[in-house]
């Protein structure tokens, strides 16, 4: 038998087994969390998982550029204010965040939900690029902004997209790499973020 493996009559054991499945959250860790929700009123216990339930329920990706939203389209899409001449590709909805934190940007954006990675099984047809290529080809924008992570998977997918998007008539930029090589959009502090969309070059 597993050690950790969670038992249906040890509801503490089959917490932290739970809370051991999220990222960065080590047995320790894991235990630590499971005695503090143990201890915690009843209702904040429920709000917890009532927030937890509701990510699951309410929260969706946009049909357009697959960014998480509760109302489809999103309102980075659906924006009067925002400039639909330049598009904005990054992996991860969460690397959204990243670049509105700079406040510079006012273009769309696409999420990719991934990036190129042979190794892992991961293709263009695993990602969303068709949707992008429909979206650019409709026309109306003038710029799309590549920003993948500065990696070697994210490295591969900004050029595999340049060969696509440069015959539909658009400028395909890359953003600069003031952001260490190897690294992750989502640790990128804004003034990082901002120096890296200004510095931006055309591939
Ligand atoms: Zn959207």
């Amino acid at each position: 038998m597993m050690p950790d493996s969670p038992n249906k009559n040890d509801p503490l054991g089959e917490l932290v087994a739970a809370l051991q499945r999220l990222p960065g959250i080590g047995a320790r860790s894991a235990q630590r969390l499971a005695f503090h929700i143990l201890k915690t009123p009843r209702d904040q216990a429920d709000a917890l998982c009532a927030a937890i339930l509701s990510v699951k329920d309410r929260v969706t990706y946009c049909s357009i550029c697959s960014n998480i939203t509760s109302v489809d389209p999103c309102n980075y899409c659906i924006s009067p204010e925002r400039d639909d001449r330049v598009l904005c590709v990054v992996e991860q909805p969460e690397n959204v965040a990243a670049v509105e934190k700079t406040r510079g940007f006012r273009g769309r954006y696409h999420v990719l939900m991934g990036a190129i990675a042979p190794l892992q099984g991961i293709g263009p047809d695993e990602l969303k690029i068709k949707g992008l290529l429909a979206r650019v080809a409709q026309g109306g924008i003038e710029e799309v902004i590549v920003a993948t992570n500065p990696n070697v998977e994210g490295e591969a997918t900004a050029l595999y997209l340049a060969r696509l998007l440069k015959p539909l008539g658009v400028r395909v930029t890359r953003i600069a790499m003031g952001i260490p090589v190897g690294s992750d959009l989502e640790y990128a502090d804004e003034v990082t973020m901002s120096r890296a969309m200004d510095g931006r070059r055309e591939v």
